[in-house]
């Protein structure tokens, strides 16, 4: 089974594919995670998207798909996986369609309002990178992170007006994403305007539709 997650940033994908993953037994792909690590370790395609994502740039679509191909490919991805964060737009949707056909899509989504509440909430530590939310998950000590102690800082992608703008450049670019996919038959809508506390009635709605194409 292959199955895709899409959905604005904070709308819940990335924590819903970590619980599916787990309950199907199949790997879980982030395209973040990929990048970060490939920068981490210091492979050349990570000091490549390294000095393009300091700039503040897109990673361009065939050096993404090129990564994404690469590491789907891997016998550990054979029985299938739950990659979220590609494809991003229809460009990418269809190069994947050449070497990885999905077997369903899952689309969540939430109001603005919801989204803006739990992105403005988001604390990172500046020296381990740990992520906390005010609402749903707070810090022991307030401002400290659990594990390391280090000071919590708010990211400037978290200020309510910086949100906005990356929820109209999310819909723009995924619109004709959704198109693509409806037309195929492999959209699935998945309702995530619930609390964190509640990521049992989001991972519901998943199940049944994985079901069906199981
Ligand atoms: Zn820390």
């Amino acid at each position: 089974m292959k199955i895709i997650l899409l959905g604005a940033p904070g709308v819940g994908k990335g924590t819903a594919a970590g619980m599916l993953a787990r309950k199907y037994g199949l790997p879980h792909l982030s395209t973040g995670d990929l990048f970060k690590e490939a920068i981490r370790a210091g492979t050349d395609f990570g000091k490549k998207i390294k000095g393009i994502v300091e700039s503040g740039n897109l990673i361009p679509d065939t050096m993404v798909s090129h990564a994404v191909k690469e590491r789907l490919t891997k016998p550990d991805m054979k029985r299938g996986y739950f990659i979220d964060g590609y494809p991003r737009t229809v460009e990418q949707a269809m190069v994947m369609d050449t070497f990885a056909k999905p077997d369903i899509v899952l689309n969540f989504s939430a109001g603005r309002d919801t989204i803006i509440t739990r992105l403005s909430g988001r604390r990172v530590c500046s020296k381990c990178g740990a992520i906390y939310n005010m609402a749903s998950n707070p810090p022991k000590t307030e401002g400290r992170c659990n594990s390391c102690g280090g000071t919590l800082v708010k990211r400037k992608d978290d200020d309510p007006a910086v949100i906005m703008n990356r929820l109209d450049v999310y819909e723009a670019q995924t619109k004709p994403l959704i198109q693509h996919y409806t037309r195929k038959g492999l959209l699935a809508d998945i309702d995530s305007s619930f609390d964190i506390s509640e990521m049992d009635k989001i991972l519901e709605q998943c199940y049944k539709a994985i079901e069906k194409v199981k």
